[in-house]
């Protein structure tokens, strides 16, 4: 691995971060004069905490990881741009990221002005890892890795993301948002290990709270202390840092919802495949399946008529004539099924 010094851009290397009021004296205090805010309106005239530290203690705790190994964010998107404007010169180093695979990669690289470069996965959308190397070059700061990927539902090989995280000197992203879905283990146990690699998880997915908008970024204590000095300061409000505390205290409902929903990804596949109109699903370790079917886009076009909205993968590489449904409620996906079988 290069240096963090080699990796980060100058400007944040040296960046004198924005201090938090609140950050600036250490003790016990009652009388908090300090931040213009409201005495008034309690508790939303405070602001809240910048670093969340009681929800990184309780989510460190069932992670296994150190508080100060995590960043949170609004969404895992936040950090997926943090990353950017961390480590990516604008006009000058460049990204590259597996094909197909979440789309906010690309977008967040335009918006920083930083080239996108895409290595497609193989046909059966394992990676090839040889490919992703060859396709690095020196200015070559961040490879972006999907595992259970998104749109195609896979995880990809253990071994190949190895050969990435060894064999390229640059920062190796592992997003994980559908992780609690797979069986696969996490590569936050590698987090040590590898200090060259960040993993990125939600609340979005399996934990049921994509509207308040929290995502975590696990990386060495070096790099998120990077994080924390390019984040706004007060970036998870005082609603979501509670509401997630509390979720995290009943992991076992979390528990409860995967199983649930596995138990229905399951039904899912073995009643589209006995629909004629789905050639293939391909194999998921996500909350969501990929159905090739025999015209993409009049399948679409006919559930959205009927009120029925799954994501139309048609145009995007590897994926022609598939469709992306997630998996809802035992009515819904009974309501999805019944569709598609009076489609004519
Ligand atoms: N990563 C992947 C692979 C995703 O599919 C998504 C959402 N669709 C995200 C990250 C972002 O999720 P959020 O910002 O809600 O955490």
């Amino acid at each position: 691995m290069k240096t963090l010094q080699e990796l980060i851009r100058p400007n944040i290397w040296s960046l004198a971060p924005y201090s938090c009021a609140r950050n600036e004296f250490t003790g016990e205090a009652s009388v908090f004069l300090d931040a213009n805010e409201n005495p008034y309106n309690q508790p939303f005239n405070r602001y809240p905490d910048p670093l969340q530290v009681q929800l990184k203690e309780k989510i460190a705790a069932l992670k296994g990881v150190r508080p100060t190994q995590i960043m949170l964010g609004v969404g895992s998107d936040e950090p997926i741009d943090l990353i950017f404007r961390i480590f990516c010169e604008p006009a000058q180093d460049n990204v590259v990221a597996i094909n197909p695979t979440y789309g906010m990669y690309g977008v967040c690289a335009d918006i920083n002005n930083v080239a996108y470069k895409q290595v497609n996965l193989n046909d059966d959308f394992s990676l090839d890892a040889q490919n992703v190397l060859d396709a690095c070059d020196a200015n070559t700061k961040v490879i972006f890795l999907c595992s259970p990927n998104n749109p195609t539902g896979n995880s990809l090989e253990r071994s190949e993301i190895e050969k990435i995280v060894t064999g390229f000197e640059g920062i190796v992203v592992i997003d994980e948002a559908y992780i609690d879905f797979s069986n696969e283990p996490s590569w936050l146990a590698s987090l040590n290990a590898y200090p060259n690699i960040i993993v990125l998880q939600t609340f979005s997915k399996a934990w049921g709270m994509a509207a308040l908008r929290c995502g975590m970024a696990f990386a060495s204590e070096d790099i998120i202390a990077f994080f924390n000095k390019v984040k706004y300061p007060y970036n998870l409000n005082l609603l979501t840092q509670e509401a997630v505390l509390k979720q995290v205290e009943a992991v076992e409902q979390k528990n409860k919802w995967v199983e649930t929903l596995l138990a229905e990804r399951s039904k899912m596949i073995a009643n589209l495949q006995n629909l004629p109109l789905v050639k293939h699903i391909y194999p998921t370790d996500a909350n969501f399946v990929l159905a090739k079917v025999d015209d993409a886009n009049k399948t679409y076009t006919y559930l959205v008529n009927k009120g029925i909205i799954v994501r139309n993968r048609n145009s995007v590489t590897l994926c022609q004539g598939c469709l992306r449904i997630t998996i809802g409620t035992p009515q819904e996906n009974q309501e999805l099924l019944t569709a598609l079988a009076q489609m004519v």
